[in-house]
Formats: C-alpha cells, sequence, structure tokens
C-alpha cells in the first residue's frame, strides 16, 4: 500500500531559524515538498518571487482568498502570508510529507480543518539566542525587529497547540530529530486507517472460515 504523505506545520518565532532548517530538511531528505506561501510582505535582499516567496499586492491577495485558492491565510506584522491550495493537495497525493512553514494563526487554521496534520514548534535555544539572530540578519529594521518580539511573546503563549516542540541549537541535530518525528508520526494508528481496517477484515474472515 502507498503511504499517505502528512501535512507538516512548522511554526517558530521569527529568528528561531526555521528556514535554514527547512533547507537542511529538503537537502537532507527526499520525501518532502515545501509549500511556497504568497505574501504581500516585500522582498528582502536576496529573495526571489517564487522561491522564498510568491510575493504579490494587497489586491492580488486578497483575488486569491475570494476565489478559495487558499488553504490559509493570516495577517503577520500588517502584511498578509497564504498557503496556495493546489501545490498542498498536488504533493499530498504524490505521497510527498509536504512542509507548511507558517505561524500560530494559519497552524491553528490548518489544525481545525485536518486533525491528522502534524504541528511542529521550533524554538531558539534561549530568547538572547533569538534577538542575536535577529539582529545578525541585517534585513530588518531596529522598528520590525521590535515587532517581531512583540510577536513572538504572543505567539509563546499558544506553543501547547502543538503536538511537538524542537529546540533548535544544532542544524544538522535538529534536522533528524525533525524527520524522525515525523516519521513517527506515520506509524500514529489514526494515520494507518486502510491498514488496520484491512487487518482486521482478515482477521475476521480467518475466524469464520476456521467455523
Ligand atoms: P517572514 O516575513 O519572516 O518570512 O515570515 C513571517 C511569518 O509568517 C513567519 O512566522 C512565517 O512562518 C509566517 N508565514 C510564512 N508563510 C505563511 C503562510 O502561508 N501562512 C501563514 N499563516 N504564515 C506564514
Amino acid at each position: 500500500m502507498k503511504r499517505k504523505g502528512i501535512l507538516v506545520v512548522v511554526s517558530g518565532f521569527s529568528g528561531a531559524g526555521k528556514g535554514t532548517l527547512m533547507k537542511q530538511l529538503l537537502q537532507t531528505y527526499n520525501n518532502y515538498a515545501l509549500s511556497i506561501s504568497m505574501t504581500t510582505r516585500a522582498p528582502r535582499e536576496g529573495e526571489k518571487d517564487g522561491r522564498e516567496y510568491f510575493f504579490v499586492t494587497k489586491d492580488a491577495f486578497e483575488d486569491k482568498i475570494k476565489q478559495d485558492e487558499l488553504i490559509e491565510y493570516a495577517s503577520y506584522c500588517e502584511n498578509y502570508y497564504g498557503t496556495p491550495k493546489a501545490y498542498v493537495e498536488e504533493q499530498l497525493a504524490a505521497g510527498k510529507d509536504v512542509i507548511l512553514e507558517i505561524e500560530i494563526q494559519g497552524a491553528l487554521k490548518i489544525k481545525e480543518r485536518f486533525p491528522l496534520a502534524l504541528l511542529l514548534f521550533v524554538m531558539p535555544p534561549s530568547a538572547e539566542e533569538l534577538i542575536k539572530r535577529l539582529e545578525g540578519r541585517g534585513t530588518e529594521t531596529a522598528e520590525v525587529i521590535k515587532k517581531r518580539l512583540i510577536r513572538a511573546s504572543e505567539e509563546a503563549k499558544g506553543i501547547e497547540e502543538y503536538d511537538y516542540i524542537i529546540v533548535n541549537n544544532d542544524l544538522k541535530e535538529c534536522t533528524r530529530r525533525l524527520h524522525e518525528l515525523i516519521e513517527a508520526a506515520h506509524n500514529a494508528p489514526l494515520r494507518n486507517i486502510e491498514l488496520i481496517e484491512n487487518m482486521r477484515q482478515e482477521l475476521e474472515a480467518l475466524v469464520k472460515g476456521e467455523n
């Protein structure tokens, strides 16, 4: 039986190192597809349309909402961010585990719509380290960094909604743990209903045959 793909949500404070972690995960293992989100925020230096994000205007984004082309969307630090539906559906159907690197409001919407989605939260080793990483990135103004820190402290209130947390102190180790958690999730009974049902029917048939 072909293994079904899992929808994997990865959240974490801005600066927790999610982006690098996702890149490493995709480079190391080949069963993952990373969803590319749509956003109204301006590209950072070095970001390319269609690679990090699909960068669109507010009007274009609101159009996508109306056309029901997004699985979820949220507003974050005054910009829209959303997950295009088509790619996710295609990749799941192809058996890939699809990663959505999204913030908490979107994550909770996904949990509501897809109860079997796996929700993971990446934590920095400490709050101090988070600030260091945000400042070290050198791509954001002090004002934006401040907004992101405020947002982080709000997001910290919702971490219990996630299935697992992963502390990102070493990239390789963290990538391996992430992969192992997703692999383990594949073995949960609720994600294997068909297999279990088949086994039950075969057992019943055997029991009947013996009578
Ligand atoms: P950034 O501007 O740093 O690239 O992203 C800001 C936040 O938006 C991050 O927490 C990121 O995970 C989240 N984000 C990115 N894409 C999406 C999306 O499609 N939906 C939602 N809900 N959040 C997203």
